[in-house]
């Protein structure tokens, strides 16, 4: 029921910036496109890529801000009160969490022409990524896959420690800063 609750409130915020891009949009002040000929056909496959690696980095850097001490309280505890997360849990956040996380959207596509359809393909990743990062089990079977991609496995790891693993799809960035636990292993193999 809490997890429901801020959900609905993050919900509302979502919905606010997405109005606010609507806006943008109609009056020109985006770089979005419909017609696939604007751009080339590489591009059109590219620019999802390249949105998911800056959201990738952009997230980071924001989840280590929102775990410094003067501000966790106010904006991040919300998420964190899922100790053992669940589907519930993937959009339970405070209303200010959910502004920062959703602001690079307006922000983004008013600097960088992206098809409807690329901006689709992101939100649809991004949603379906945030309930398998929180399911409560691991949807990863694969070793290789596992230490690349960031699962329900990782994920767990930082609800439960909080200084380590502030990644969203990937493991990379938490490698690269060394905020990777020592207590990343796959869930199957944990339950053995
Ligand atoms: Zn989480
Ligand atoms: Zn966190």
């Amino acid at each position: 029921m809490r997890e429901l609750k801020w959900a609905s409130l993050s919900s509302i915020v979502f919905a606010v910036l997405c109005a606010l891009s609507v806006i943008l949009y109609h009056r020109g002040w985006t770089k979005i496109y419909t017609d696939v000929d604007d751009h080339s056909i590489l591009y059109l496959v590219l620019s999802p890529i390249l949105v998911l690696a800056a959201y990738e980095t952009y997230y980071y850097w924001l989840h280590r801000l929102m775990h410094h001490r003067s501000i966790f309280k106010i904006v991040h505890r919300v998420h964190h009160e899922s100790m053992e997360p669940t589907v519930f849990s993937a959009f339970s956040f405070h209303p200010l969490e959910a502004f920062l996380q959703f602001i690079f959207f307006p922000i983004i596509i008013a600097v960088m022409p992206l098809h409807l359809g690329a901006l689709a393909t992101v939100f649809t990743i991004l949603t379906v990524s945030a309930m398998i990062n929180h399911a409560g089990v691991e949807v990863y079977r694969n070793g290789w896959i596992l230490k690349h991609i960031i699962g329900s496995s990782h994920h767990d790891v930082h609800h439960r420690e909080f200084k380590a693993n502030f990644g969203l799809h990937l493991t990379w960035w938490d490698n690269a800063m060394k905020t990777s636990s020592q207590n990343n292993k796959p869930k199957k193999i944990e339950q053995r």
